[in-house]
This record gives C-alpha cells, structure tokens and sequence, in this order.
C-alpha cells in the first residue's frame, strides 16, 4: 500500500494548502493531545506504531512523486515521537528525501527534530512548530505527553540559526483556555526566527469535545453553546460563529504584522486575513535544488 498519498482525500473546500503529498512515518500518536482530531479516524490513535517495511515502500513511492510537490511530514502523527529515538525512521525517510531532491514539510511538537539538523539543513524543506500555550501546566492539560513548549522555542532558536526555515502553528485556539497568549506566542516565536504562522480556531469533532470537556469542564460549559447553538457544521467538525473566528484570527494577524511574520488560518474561510503565499508555510521552502 502507498505511504505517500495525496493530501486532503476529502477535498474540503476550506483547505487551501498548495497540492502536496501527505505522509506519516509512523501510525498512531503518543503525545495524546486533548484536541486532537486523528482520533475520530485512525484506529487506535493514541497507540504509536512503527509501519511495517517503511523504508522499501518509500523507496518504491519515491518513483512517481512529483518532485515539485511537498511531501507533508505528519499531518496525523508526529513524525517525532519518543520511539524515534530508537527506531530512527523519520531519520531514515528525511535520508532518502534528501537523495531523491524532495521538498518536505515537517510538522512536529518535539525537540527530537534537532537530531536531523545536519539533514535538513541541506534540504529543501520547512520545519513547522506547533505551539498552543507557553504555560507549563497547561501544555501538559492540552498535550500530556509532548515535550514542553519552553523545548519547543529552543529547538526553533537552534534550527532557524542553523538555516532551517521554521513556521509555527498555532492551533488550535481554544477560547477561554489559550487565546489571551496569542501575542506572547507569537512574540516568542519570531524572537526565536520562525517566520510564518498558520493558526487556527478548535474545530471539535465528538471524540475530541468529549476530551477536551474532560479535561476542562468550566470552559467547555461555556463554549458549548457558542458551537452547537450558534456554531455552523462542517463535515464532522463543529465551528465556532464566523464572526468569533474571525476575532481570534485578528490578533493573530496583528501580532505576525508587528513582529514581521506571515500570517495565514488554516480551513477557516478567511483568506482575507492571509499574508502568506502560502497557508502552510511551504512557501518558506528554499527555492533552490538540495545540496
Ligand atoms: S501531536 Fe498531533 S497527531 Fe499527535 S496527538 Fe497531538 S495533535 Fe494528534
């Protein structure tokens, strides 16, 4: 079976990330994210799983991927996760990308990434950070078992000096739980040299509210009418009002126009706010071949 599909096999029409391919090294995710939204269609999503023959089934992809296209790296699973340490795949993989002249999105919540500096720093490719709060205590609420975001911050201080392109996603904003950071997040990270961020509003699904209200049950009592009363449907995801939305895109924007970054939201339908060629930060892909 393929491991390097296309991207967006449902075609929302709220997507407006550039062709690409999407790939994940490994199945399942164990950094349990409260909000995470993989579980509503990957079996066993929290149970992290090494695939089987990777390595030969990339090679065999490799043949017919349209080298102008970039392979996103994971969209539903971290491509670092503590098992890498051991079994070094996303290692592995990034190795082949780099001798076949592929451009690579990574996509990760861990530190781990640093390991591949001298990978990537002769690659074509973008590192995308995500972080959702600053705070220690409500890192671990959001996202349990992922490294801490003060690990994060140092990791894109260490990528971005040594040339890799870093963006930050900051999403899901959730309000009343992480939305009064917003200007702190994104200070931190341009001090740190990413330059684009993709944000977003917390699109629950049934898995993921029931969660999240687990988790937080005084702030969900109150946004539970604001999505099931006065929100709007979209495929299985809730959203919030469009114009609540857009009040939490706003500043997001604001911060990225007064710290010099590039600013787009991700599947929010309000491209008006976007000043980023691209959504995704893969714009920020070095337009030159690899070395
Ligand atoms: S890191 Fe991403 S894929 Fe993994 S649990 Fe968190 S949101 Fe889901």
């Amino acid at each position: 079976m393929d491991v390097i599909r296309d991207f967006d096999p449902w075609h929302d029409p709220l997507c407006t990330c550039p062709k690409k391919y999407g790939f994940n090294p490994y199945t399942g995710c164990s950094y349990r994210c409260v909000y995470c939204y993989v579980t509503s269609y990957v079996p066993r999503a929290f149970e992290c799983r090494i695939k089987k023959n990777l390595l030969k089934r990339v090679k065999r992809n490799l043949k017919r991927v349209d080298k102008c296209r970039v392979i996103s790296m994971s969209n539903s699973s971290d491509p670092y996760p503590p098992m890498e340490s051991k079994f070094k795949l996303t290692r592995g993989c990034l190795e082949l990308f780099l001798r076949e002249g592929c451009q690579v999105q990574v996509i990760t919540k861990s530190d781990l990434v640093i390991r591949d500096i001298d990978l990537l720093s002769k690659m074509r490719c973008v590192v995308s950070f995500t972080i959702t709060t600053l705070k220690r205590n409500l890192s671990r609420k959001l996202e349990p078992r992922a490294p801490p975001p003060e690990r994060r911050l140092e990791a894109i201080k260490k990528l971005s000096s040594t040339g890799v392109p870093v963006s930050l996603r900051l999403d899901p904003i959730i309000p009343g739980l992480n939305d009064t950071e917003i200007k702190q997040i994104v200070k931190a990270a341009a001090t740190t040299g990413a330059k684009h961020v993709t944000s977003s509003t917390f699109k629950p699904r049934p898995d993921s509210w029931h969660r999240v209200r687990q988790v937080f049950p005084r702030a969900t009592a109150k946004l539970a009418p604001l999505y099931f009363e006065r929100g709007e449907r979209h495929h299985n995801s809730w959203y919030l009002p469009r114009k609540l939305r857009l009040e939490l895109m706003g500043p997001v924007k604001k911060a990225c126009d007064e710290n010099g970054l590039t600013f787009a939201s991700c599947r929010e339908g309000l491209r008006e706010l976007t000043t980023g060629t691209s959504c995704d930060g893969s714009h920020l892909i070095s337009k030159k071949s690899s070395s």
